[in-house]
């Protein structure tokens, strides 16, 4: 059976001070009988505290933003997975945009920090997506493909239990800008028919795949009622406790 999640990526916001009272503001607003699995990625500054403060709450943990492909050694201003594991985190996300863009990680990058994320026993929430121009070319399905299989298909079936999957159309990031239910079902589904032709059924469907761009209170219903979409993966939302949370109740 596949988890529902709601991913809150609080991306470089939020000093110490105002990250903790963000923690402590969503652990006090979910429900009692909360069935979501919530995981909260604040900034490695932090990561200890928040992820410490959530050891307690089932269904709440904590993730870090990336790891170093590297295990160890001279990589000045790099945090190494097991250092994130050491702060009882227990995801980390990759490829997120942001970081393919801003900081050229390769499909082939990635494929490494999966590995350290692995060896150090961290699930992986791994980020695909378009840009628009690629939307408009109509080459998103071949590049979601070559994202996901060039990082992710060496993995065995054991191993994709620890992968949870989030399409961010990179149009949709940040910009207001929400993927349709339609459009965001349809790659959802892609995704997961790429993971039944390589995988088989079992995996596919105990695969989640999160959806992340512009995602907010008003929308999530409807995107999370789609067959293939399991949760989100939520920016700029995720800074107020109050859509986070409602965000999170939104199956
Ligand atoms: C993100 O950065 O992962 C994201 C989905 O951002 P936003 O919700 O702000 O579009």
């Amino acid at each position: 059976m596949r988890k529902n999640i709601v991913a809150g990526n609080w991306k470089m916001n939020l000093n110490r001070t105002e990250g903790i009272a963000l923690v402590e503001a969503v652990l006090s607003k979910l429900p009692v009988d909360n069935k979501t699995h919530v995981i909260l990625a604040p900034s490695f500054v932090y990561l200890h505290k928040a992820a410490k403060i959530c050891s307690n709450i089932p269904k709440v943990v904590a993730a870090s933003q990336d790891c170093s492909a590297n295990k160890k050694g001279a990589f000045t201003g790099e945090v190494s997975a097991s250092m994130i594991a050491s702060c009882s985190a227990r995801y980390v996300v990759l490829g997120h945009s942001e970081r393919r863009v801003n900081f050229n990680e390769s499909n082939e990058l990635l494929k490494e920090k999966v590995a350290q994320a692995f060896s150090s026993n961290l699930k992986v929430i791994f980020c695909c997506g378009e840009s628009l121009k690629q939307r408009e070319d109509l080459v998103h399905f071949d590049w979601l493909k070559s994202q996901i299989s060039e990082s992710l298909f060496h993995l065995s079936s054991d191993d994709f239990a620890n992968i949870v999957i989030a399409y961010e159309p990179i149009w949709a990031i940040g910009t207001g800008v929400t993927a349709s239910t339609d459009q965001a079902q349809e790659v959802h589904a892609f995704i997961r028919n790429l993971l039944v032709d390589k995988y088989g059924n079992e995996v596919a469907e105990s695969t989640s795949i999160l959806y992340g761009g512009s995602c907010h209170p008003k929308n999530a219903i409807e995107l999370f009622s789609q067959k293939d979409i399991d949760g989100g993966l939520i920016g700029g939302a995720s800074l107020n406790a109050d859509d986070f949370v409602a965000i999170t109740q939104s199956f």
